[in-house]
């Protein structure tokens, strides 16, 4: 059964929103004063990303950063009441690959009880900010196991991201990986699932590439913000006396994350009309079952021992010492390539 109660034969993409208050991070960045102050325009932002979804029939999945959860209880009641699901986004959104692993098990400790104690005790999904789990972080993914973690879906092959694992890998372990929609195009990475990129990228390129890749084993993953949803354009008001420095800053945000914001929502409505967009818990239904039978290839797929680099041997190792490492010598290569 598909989001929204309907079942038809379109090919299907999973939808995720990263639910983060845009002025509380990009005032974090630029050193505004009082940047973690609750501003309403991110409710207005959510609202909006509400309503669309609610317009395209569609129940996502909306990874929900903890500190923005505490500002804003409210909306993550309204997301719960919309039959979305619920899950981890952390706590403070640091890239994973500049903690340790205590640190950030820490952070996703802290993301995870500011949702309990917003009645979500135990959301099945985990995404990282700006999809830092790489190289430099193989410790991560026994530490999702060990907190509980049915799936995680920080993985991203974009050219941008440092140290991104080019052939995901992971032990068969009660963690399945949902990776971020990426199009080969002449033997080149394209990242076509969301983001900065649905407001750069041409059109048609992005609804091509997003179809193509809906219909291939495994479900490409979008992601959006409440920023890129949001009807009214973004400005990062600063308080009286803000220095010189904040204020370029402030303005160089606004000047960067504005442009093509208009294009995603009609995209993404494009988008809907094509595929069946579906959440993560969904798909992980779907992943699930295959499990039993033939692992759909993009998603889980096996990868035969010599064509790994020394470096994807030792990687392996890392993360096969998690829970559910028993089976160590059946890698999972999970790449949306
Ligand atoms: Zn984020």
């Amino acid at each position: 059964m598909l989001a929204g109660g309907r079942q038809d034969g379109r090919p299907r993409a999973v939808l995720t929103v990263d639910v983060e208050d845009w002025h509380q991070l990009a005032g974090r960045a630029v050193g505004r004063m009082g940047w973690d102050a609750p501003h309403e325009e991110f409710v207005r932002q959510v609202d909006d990303t509400l309503e669309l979804l609610g317009e395209l029939d569609v129940r996502a999945t909306f990874f929900v950063l903890g500190m923005t959860a505490r500002n804003h209880p409210g909306v993550v009641d309204r997301i719960a009441a919309e039959e979305h699901e619920i899950a981890c986004h952390g706590w403070a959104h640091v890239r994973a690959w500049t903690q340790s692993a205590s640190g950030f098990r820490r952070d996703v400790e802290q993301g995870l009880a500011a949702l309990d104690r917003l009645g979500i005790p135990a959301p099945s999904g985990y995404r990282a900010p700006a999809f830092s789990l790489t190289k430099k972080t193989p410790w991560a993914f026994g530490i999702l196991a060990e907190l509980g973690f049915r799936y995680d879906s920080s993985h991203y092959d974009s050219p941008r991201i440092p140290g991104c694992l080019p052939a995901f890998e992971a032990t068969p372990g009660p963690v399945i990986e949902l990776p971020i929609a990426v199009a080969r195009i002449r033997g080149r990475r394209l990242p076509v699932g969301g983001g900065s990129y649905w407001r750069v990228l041409p059109r048609r390129l992005i609804r091509n590439a997003v179809s193509q890749l809906a219909v291939e084993p495994g479900f490409p993953v979008l992601y959006f913000h409440p920023y890129e949803l949001g009807r009214a354009p973004l400005r990062l008001t600063l308080p009286h006396g803000s220095g010189a420095k904040v204020r370029a800053r402030a303005a160089w945000k606004t000047v960067r994350y504005n442009p093509g914001r208009g294009r995603v929502s009609a995209l993404l409505t494009e988008t809907a009309e094509r595929l069946q967009l579906v959440s993560c818990k969904e798909a992980l239904a779907h992943v699930e079952l295959a499990r039993g039978s033939t692992p759909p290839r993009r998603l889980i797929a096996l990868t035969p021992a010599n064509e790994r680099s020394s470096h994807d041997r030792s990687s392996t190792v890392a993360i096969a010492g998690g829970p559910g490492a028993a089976e160590g010598q059946q890698t999972l290569e999970i790449g949306s390539t």
